[in-house]
Formats: C-alpha cells, structure tokens, sequence
C-alpha cells in the first residue's frame, strides 16, 4: 500500500519539525510506502528529519515551466535540490481555485518527470459530473489530457489518486464498488492509450474524506493499491494510528 499524507498550507517549518518528530517514533518502516507531501517551506528541514526514516518527501505543486522569469513559482528542479523525490500535480483545489488547465498539467508532469520527481496525478469527477453520469467520462478526459505525450514506460513514475471532488473534506465517500468501477474505468483508458501490461502496472490510490474510522475497508477495496490522504494527516498521532490500521 502507498500511504500519501497532503499537509497542505497549514504547517510552518517549526510545527513540521514537530510533527515529524511525533511521527517518527511510531512510524512502523517497511510496512507501507509513506510519502509525505509538505509545503516548500519544510522541504529542507524535513529531507534532513526523514533520512533513513523510510518516509519520503513529496510537494504538492511545482511551475509549469522550467525555470526564468515566473515570480513567485517553484521549479521541478528546485524542489528535486530540497530532497522531493514526489510532487503531487493536478489537485482540485488547484484546478479550481489557481484555475489550473489541462494544458498546463500536461506541462508539469513533463517537468517533474524530467527532473527526477515521481508525479502524484490527481483526477476526479465533480458533484455535477456525477449527478450527470459523467464520471467516466471525466476521468478519461483528465487521463488523456494530463498523460498526453509521454512514453509507456515513463508511467513507472506516475501514481494516479482517484479523488472525486465532492469527496474531499466533505465527510463523504462513494460506495465501495463506485470506487472500484471508477479505477477499473481509468485502468481502461491506461490500456487503450498505452497497453494492458501498463494498465495493470500503474498505482492508483483513493483519496477524498479517508480517516481512521473507514481507511481499511477503503484500502481493502480490489484495485485500490493506497489513499491519499488530507484532514487525516494532519495531527501525527492520528495519521500514525492509520498508518498501523491499513493493512499491509
Ligand atoms: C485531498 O485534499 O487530497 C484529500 C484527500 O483531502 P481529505 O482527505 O481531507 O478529503
């Protein structure tokens, strides 16, 4: 199982030193692959706190061109120099709220995967799109879209997260099989695009609402190979406590 902890905005550089340091002592290694996805200010410190640890670093955005005259922006390479080793791109909240467009999503994942960054690429249907049955639908365009352009087996270093939009922090999940028919969806679109071997390869994580109470029976759901995680992680208790919960 791949566990993915999105801290979002919402711890300075000291409350990171702090979390991990609550973290550590109860991380089981070996059990899981954990990533943590931290703000650009923690970067430095938390690739220090974590060596040997078996969590890896991650960001949560990067530029969507190399480097230059973007004020303001990170680069795929700056963030690999501060120990990224993953970089989420195409979350929603960046899609809706920095109006993010397919085109530049495209370019991102081109830019980690060339500098080295492993890509958490997030896809999800909206409330309106699943009220229209537009699910599917969705998730090909967004596949097809973010994917556009890259060799098979540049997909050894793509996780795809199922997060439908209406999902995440709303305290509600789909049922067991929706999730389960809406990554089978997206491994049919992997296998037309690129191959069955590629389809059956690539990781794809749930994630929306994921807490203690309901991350083991997510986890358990066929095709789901790990969550993806933001409220839950947030204090370093709790998300230690889900960590040992998911079975491995
Ligand atoms: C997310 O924002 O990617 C997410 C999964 O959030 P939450 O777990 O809070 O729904």
């Amino acid at each position: 199982m791949i566990i993915i902890g999105n801290i979002k905005m919402n711890k300075t550089n000291t409350q990171v030193k702090d979390y991990i340091m609550k973290l550590l002592p109860r991380y089981e290694q070996g059990k899981h692959e954990t990533i943590l996805c931290l703000p650009y200010t923690s970067l430095t410190t938390a690739k220090f706190l974590l060596e040997g640890s078996g969590i890896m670093l991650g960001a949560q955005n990067l530029c969507d061109e190399e480097a230059g005259k973007n004020t303001g922006e990170i680069s795929g390479e700056m963030l690999h120099d501060c120990g990224a080793g993953y970089v989420i791109v195409g979350h929603s909240e960046r899609r809706a709220k920095y109006k993010e467009n397919a085109k530049s999503i495209n370019k991102k994942i081109k830019i980690a995967l060339k500098n080295r960054l492993k890509v958490v690429f997030c896809v999800g249907e909206s409330l309106a799109e699943k009220n229209l049955l537009k699910t599917f639908e969705t998730l090909k365009t967004q596949i097809e879209d973010g994917l556009k352009g890259l060799y098979e087996n540049e997909l050894e270093n793509i996780i795809i997260a199922y997060e439908p939009v209406w999902a995440i922090g709303s305290g509600k999940t789909p049922l067991s099989k929706e999730i389960e028919a809406s990554i089978k969806a997206i491994r049919k679109v992997i296998a037309n695009d690129f191959s069955d071997k590629a389809a059956q390869k690539i990781e794809i994580l749930y994630g929306g609402s994921v807490d203690n109470k309901n991350c083991s029976s997510i986890a358990k759901i066929k095709e789901v190979n790990g969550l993806l995680i933001g409220g839950a992680c947030l204090d370093a208790i709790n998300f230690s406590q889900l960590i040992k919960d998911v079975k491995a």
